[in-house]
């Protein structure tokens, strides 16, 4: 049993002053308490990576490559090398659990293209896992048996159907999975200058990317204008992931409402060399969560590094604490029945201007 107690204990969607006791089956919270040790800093049920794609750990030798060559390249690179070290694919897997479970994330939103993980989730059972089938494709044709396998593969892994990204997706791709009405989309947006310049001229890098792919140019010219068309109301909540380049007129009063942001700053400058403005991160500090992106375009994939990287952006340590917990717990929909029925506590705190944290149970 644990008797713990502290100025920020998180307790029913809010961090509160008060004890926490503690067993294996049961968790009592007193406010306003004080008994046993206490504890600066905060205490949660374990912070939140609310965008990974765990499944590219194992290129994680090559990401080098990437640096600093922004987006045509690494669409073109990835395909290239996405069978690579398959045979590690497994094991870096495991590792990438290992380093978040040491750091104490413990709620993972993990992008999805693949079945591999499965097995492995299922056998890491201190994690929360909120899964999401990824999907895209600019050929307007999608067969009967290409809808069923991505709604078979969702269900397996128990996880929403998520489109890609504005520039990856036909309308038809788009239409079908809006008419799915989904719970939770998580979706990749504005992450990088090419895909502005991909939907407002006639050539770009990617425009490039895609022939040399083999796609079809008609494919192309039937690109949506923007993001908007990304984005339905059917949709009942949004991640949108990264931002970096974000028209706000363009996201519909609705959809901008109920939505997160979730920012992957290490990440954008590790690919790109430029990530989002602080005053974004200011303005709509109540709404952002943190991600890390994949071993595939980052170099280290850890939460506190993010949450590191904003102090010296002025905001407060609340704030902070706030993208790395409670911001992402509501953005993947994460209930307090959930919090508490997976058993980790965390203990994060600030010492010589960086977060650090301390597995309490987990
Ligand atoms: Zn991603």
């Amino acid at each position: 049993m644990l008797k713990i107690c502290g100025n920020n204990i998180y307790w029913k969607r809010k961090f509160q002053k008060g004890t926490l006791i503690k067993s294996d089956n049961s968790a009592e919270f007193y406010p306003d308490v004080l008994e046993g040790d206490f504890y600066d800093g905060w205490i949660c049920p374990g912070l939140v990576n609310a965008h990974c794609h765990l499944e590219l750990s194992h290129l994680k030798k090559l990401a080098y490559e990437v640096k600093g060559k922004g987006m045509a390249f690494f669409i073109e690179w990835i395909q290239n090398v996405r069978n690579q070290f398959l045979d590690s694919q497994n094991s870096e897997i495991q590792h990438t659990l290992i380093d978040f479970q040491k750091e104490g994330t413990f709620f993972i939103g993990d992008i999805c293209n693949s079945l591999i993980t499965k097995p492995i989730k299922d056998a890491n059972q201190k994690f929360y896992f909120r899964n999401f089938w990824e999907v895209f494709g600019l050929n307007p044709e999608i067969s009967d048996d290409k809808w069923s396998s991505i709604l078979e593969n969702a269900k397996y892994l128990n996880a929403f159907v998520s489109l890609h990204a504005p520039y990856s997706c036909s309308k038809n791709l788009i239409e079908k999975v809006h008419d799915l009405y989904p719970t939770l989309q998580s979706i990749h947006l504005t992450e990088s200058q090419e895909e502005i310049e991909y939907f407002a001229e006639e050539y770009s890098k990617l425009a490039d990317v895609f022939l040399k792919m083999g796609i079809p140019s008609e494919f192309l010219n039937q690109k949506l204008p923007y993001s908007e068309a990304i984005l339905s109301e059917k949709t009942q909540q949004y991640i949108l992931v990264h931002n970096v380049f974000i028209d706000l007129l363009k996201i519909p009063k609705k959809i901008f409402e109920t939505c997160y942001f979730c920012i992957c700053p290490t990440s954008n400058l590790f690919l790109h060399n430029q990530t989002i403005s602080p005053e974004f991160i200011h303005s709509f500090k109540d709404k952002i969560c943190l991600g890390t992106d994949s071993y595939a375009s980052n170099l280290e994939l850890s939460i506190i590094n993010e949450m590191n990287y904003l102090i010296p952006l002025k905001l407060n340590n609340e704030e902070i604490v706030m993208m790395a917990t409670i911001n992402g717990y509501k953005a993947l929909l994460i209930s307090d029945f959930i919090l508490h029925k997976y058993q980790n506590l965390v203990h994060l705190y600030e010492k010589n201007q960086k977060f650090q944290t301390q597995v309490l149970c987990g």
